[in-house]
């Protein structure tokens, strides 16, 4: 059997870990004032495995044969559990089918290759025999970018590369690390680290997701302000396609006519299956500090945000919380947490006095490293900033908080389906001029969606991933869902929301990919000129459609 762990088959993260409201005494009013949820309701009991009816295989026995040769009998897996696990990725479009036992089309067997010799017989025999292949990293994704199609009549192989999970070398002098495509973040970190180096790339997925998984859907990390995005961060690479390999080697830049390394970046699996890639990396910083500032309103401190992205300040994180989503952090903080001290009484009489307006405040986070000087020249430039724009340091506790927090937000969303509520997120990126208009535009979209499905819903944002023309919205959404129609209902106030990035001027999303989820809103964010190309990249590269069929375009 193989070694490689998944994720808990119905939900996020690992079995045995749950969001834990009881110890955070304001969650459950805030919540139900805010979308009149009362949290304490028994919840729904766990799923079992055994009420899913989970259709036979579809694969023939010749065809599994020749693939338990190419990677032995124990990485060759056809249980329910195997096959459920890599049906889906974790969007909440996911989670309630799983929840509904809505599984059209699954894989019919899994795969878990050792080797990119390996991946490459795979392929060659997959394709040979017109099977379907679709690439499995960690299997986060919230795009719908892993699932079949419901009317595939191929067979269909996932396959999983989590036993590829080495960095392979470590070139000191360049700062590049070689490493095998099916690694987890925690994997590439605690390699990289005992020889004192970090890749600095970490969304909130990051202990469930892949190198593999992050280019295939041009992921962004939380401190990408300084490290990049994986598309920056990504500089060679080889992927596995019939009969061949495409090999890119690692370069600084390169004037090789348009990039094949950036077709590869976002094809989610459509463009062959990704081995492994030479990387960006540095040396682990002396110094790692964030700390939390407070503003009078959402409009200065995105002033501030981009005032501090052109400043010489550079931090690893800049990230600012509209006045929704702050009373959510306040509302989620412990009894006796630092962050408390700071929405002490004192704090706000003198904030109070300031002439700010309590419904107005938003916390932000703003990282640091390098050496110690070099932090504290980025302090004190990043002090002045803030304070210009009316804003004010909170110290280190709010900042620790976040840090401690950041890998087990992701788990409410379980909570929330457990008691009849969706809670989910939108993402986008614009230019700056355009950034306060479409906040707006979001805002009153997802309110007049509430209306139209009729409850009471609850939308916050933040700031994150700073350019030099713009920056990264986050939105997160949450209502109390209606008994039967909750995919109906999900899709007025997702599709609402989408619209309106696209209708004024963000794109369709910033680090979450297309998948099938997006790929609605594609011609409008790229033009139909653009999915041509796209559609003729696929269609030349893959023309038998074996490479996971039907994701962005
Ligand atoms: P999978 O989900 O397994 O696959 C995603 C796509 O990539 C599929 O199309 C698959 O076929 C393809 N693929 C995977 N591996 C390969 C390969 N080796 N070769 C070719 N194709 C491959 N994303 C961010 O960028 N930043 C975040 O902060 C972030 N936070 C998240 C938080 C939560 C709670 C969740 C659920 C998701 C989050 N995501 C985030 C989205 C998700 O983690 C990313 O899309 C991630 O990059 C997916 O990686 P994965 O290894 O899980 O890929």
């Amino acid at each position: 059997m193989t070694t490689v762990k998944h994720m808990k088959w119905w939900g996020w993260g690992v079995e045995g870990v749950a969001f834990h409201h009881e110890d955070k005494p304001d969650f459950a009013p805030f919540v139900q004032k805010v979308v009149d949820l009362d949290v304490n309701i028994p919840p729904v009991g766990a799923m079992d495995l055994a009420e899913l009816s989970v259709p036979a295989a579809r694969i023939p026995g010749d065809l599994v044969a020749e693939l338990t040769e190419v990677v032995g009998a124990d990485h060759v897996a056809s249980d329910d559990l195997d096959r459920i696990v890599h049906t889906y990725g974790k969007s909440l479009r996911d989670l309630v089918r799983l929840r509904a036992k809505d599984i059209p089309r699954i894989p019919d067997v899994v795969v878990y290759p050792g080797d990119e010799a390996e991946v490459q017989q795979i392929v060659d025999k997959a394709v040979a025999a017109d099977a379907v292949i679709i690439p499995f990293g960690g299997g986060s994704n919230i795009a719908g970018s892993l699932e079949a199609p419901p009317e595939e009549t191929r067979p269909v192989i996932s396959l999983d590369m989590g036993r590829m999970n080495k960095v392979l070398d470590i070139d000191e002098e360049s700062g590049l690390a070689r490493i095998q495509a099916g690694a987890l973040g925690p994997d590439i970190e605690e390699q990289l680290g005992r020889r004192g180096w970090t890749l600095g790339h970490f969304p909130d997925s990051f202990t469930h997701s892949t190198l593999g998984g992050w280019i295939a859907t041009r992921s962004s990390g939380m401190q990408s302000d300084k490290y990049g995005d994986i598309a920056d961060i990504t500089r060679g690479l080889h992927a596995v396609l019939p009969g061949k390999v495409l090999v890119l080697r690692p370069l600084p830049s390169t004037s090789t006519g348009p990039s094949v390394r950036e077709m590869i970046l976002g094809s989610e699996g459509r463009l062959g299956v990704i081995t492994e890639a030479t990387v960006n990396v540095h040396r682990i910083p002396t110094e790692r500090l964030i700390l939390g500032y407070l503003f009078p309103s959402w409009e200065a401190g995105i002033a501030a945000m981009q005032e501090i992205s052109t400043s010489d300040a550079h931090p690893t994180v800049t990230r600012i919380s509209d006045s929704y989503e702050t009373a959510f952090s306040f509302a989620t903080r412990k009894k006796s947490s630092g962050i408390s001290k700071l929405v002490n009484e004192t704090v706000m009489k003198v904030l109070q006095k300031r002439g700010w307006n309590l419904d107005d405040i938003c916390l932000s986070f703003i990282g640091y490293e390098g050496g110690r000087a070099d932090v504290s020249r980025q302090k004190a430039m990043v002090k002045d900033v803030v304070g210009k724009h009316g804003g004010i340091v909170a110290g280190k506790g709010p900042g620790q908080l976040y840090d401690q927090k950041k890998f087990d937000t992701p788990y409410i969303r379980d909570f929330l389906l457990d008691r009849h509520a969706v809670g989910d997120v939108s993402e986008t990126a614009a230019p700056w001029s355009k950034l306060i208009p479409l906040y707006n535009a979001v805002r009153a979209a997802a309110n007049d969606a509430f209306d139209k499905i009729g409850v009471k819903g609850w939308i916050m944002c933040h700031m994150s991933h700073s350019y030099h023309s713009g920056a990264c919205l986050y939105f997160t959404f949450a209502y109390k869902h209606g008994e039967d129609e909750v995919l109906a209902q999900y899709d007025i106030v997702k599709g609402a929301i989408q619209q309106a990035f696209v209708d004024n001027g963000g794109t369709l999303s910033h680090h979450h990919g297309v998948g099938v989820e997006h790929a609605p809103w594609m011609e409008q964010d790229i033009s139909a000129a653009g999915v041509h190309f796209i559609d003729g990249l696929f269609s030349a590269v893959d023309p038998g459609q074996n490479f996971n069929p039907g994701k962005v375009v």
